[in-house]
């Protein structure tokens, strides 16, 4: 039943350039990024799948006035099998910024065909996996096959900046969408040579720090308090996060919960004031056991204790927070079937690994679903020239296929 499926999709090439490069051109820029959001991609998309012939397609849409349409798109196509049980295959189709246009060698908005390789800003990072998603789709139809079990596509917007818009407002106001005992792979990380299927993700907190100083002219510093200063000092105290949170879980790599401080507002203008607020940010990721609350916690006694030698204050807002759903059992259905298609396929014995980084599968394993995250990339994502290589984007729908009709 497969070799067939396979033959055809072998055939692809040209598919996959095409659907990468009308994807390309419709730049998914959220507000955050000075972009007006998914819609036009999501326009595209909707149209493509109900051409392709997929019965079903509904719209669910997040207000969301930042963007000229005032919402943000998200997109459920099913494709019914034999079984109700589906097998849902989400991605984002939102992208970040080009970043510095000189380090492009073709413009980022523009596909770049090169052999085995399609070049643009979102190729890998997920339209590799949307169009993955797609060709296992038109597969199926073009070649009139009836999958064992149903397929799902969940395309939806606001992954990278915060995801509020898209995933967790989708599952909000569609609770029986994904139904228990339904399958559910993330394509949007993993390794080149398909072997590493991701089931447990660190929680993320992203704090921002506010220190009020007192701004004066330089050269009279005890006029003043100096905010960078403090605000170095702050950075410099909060590294006994560390030593505080300390254990290690050989699952994720790093093994360890990381307190990174990074984004640093700009202060003041000219050379000769010192700064009286200086404003910087901390990105944690945080092991299975060490909560966001107790981090913050700790955070808040170290800079209170810094501020008080400086005479001042600091605050502490928490920019954003996602808790650490639990791990996707090493057992669960999606995990052994994805394990067993990757070894039928491709002849791969897969390991399963934490990460630091969030995906799709964080909220969906918060309420419950068992999700792997998992895709053949590079990974190069959010890097100038991203690419992404056809044959791999064939092969991941070979899998998805083989998980399809093997029930
Ligand atoms: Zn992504």
């Amino acid at each position: 039943m497969i070799a067939p499926l396979d033959l055809f999709l072998d055939q692809q090439r040209e598919q996959v350039i095409t659907w990468q490069r009308e994807l390309t051109t419709r730049p998914a820029l959220g507000p955050e990024s000075g972009g007006e959001g998914e819609t036009a991609k999501a326009a595209w998309l909707a149209q493509e799948l109900a051409a392709m012939g997929i019965p079903h397609i509904t719209h669910i849409n997040c207000p969301d006035p930042r963007v000229p349409s005032g919402e943000r798109p998200n997109i459920v196509a099913v494709l019914p099998g034999k079984q109700k049980k589906t097998l849902w295959l989400v991605g984002h189709m939102d992208v970040v910024p080009a970043g510095d246009a000189a380090l492009w060698r073709t413009p980022p908005f523009t596909l770049h065909v090169e052999g085995d390789y399609v070049y643009g800003r979102g190729v890998e990072d997920n339209q590799q996996g949307i169009v993955s998603a797609m060709l296992a789709a038109k597969t199926l139809l073009a070649n009139k096959v009836e999958p064992e079990l149903s397929l799902g596509l969940l395309f939806v917007a606001d992954e990278e900046t915060g995801m509020r818009h898209g995933l967790p407002h989708m599952l909000a106001a569609n609770p029986g969408l994904i139904q228990p005992g339904d399958l559910v792979v993330v394509p949007d990380t993993g390794v080149a040579d398909s072997s590493k299927i991701q089931i447990a993700e660190k929680s993320c907190l992203w704090l921002k720090f506010t220190i009020h100083g007192k701004q004066c002219h330089a050269s009279v510093p005890d006029q003043g308090i100096n905010s960078l200063v403090v605000a170095s000092a702050c950075i410099l105290a909060l590294e006994e996060l560390y030593r505080r949170f300390r254990d290690k879980n050989l699952l994720f790599s790093p093994s360890w919960s990381t307190f990174v401080p990074s984004k640093k507002e700009a202060n003041v203008e000219n050379i000769n004031t010192i700064p009286g607020k200086d404003v910087f940010y901390m990105d944690c990721r945080l092991l299975p056991g060490h909560t966001p609350e107790a981090v913050l916690e700790r955070c808040r006694s170290i800079v209170d204790e810094v501020a008080k030698n400086f005479s001042t204050t600091v605050d502490i807002e928490v920019a954003h927070q996602l808790s650490g759903a639990s791990a996707t059992p090493e057992d669960a259905e999606v995990v052994t079937r994805l394990q067993h298609a990757l070894q039928a396929t491709m002849g791969k014995t897969a390991t399963l690994y934490g990460a630091g980084g969030q995906t799709l599968a964080s909220p969906l394993r918060a309420m419950g679903i068992p999700a792997a995250v998992w895709a053949t990339l590079e990974p190069n994502p959010h890097v100038p020239n991203e690419r992404s290589s056809i044959p791999h984007t064939i092969g991941d729908a070979k899998v998805f296929l083989h998980m399809l009709m093997n029930a």
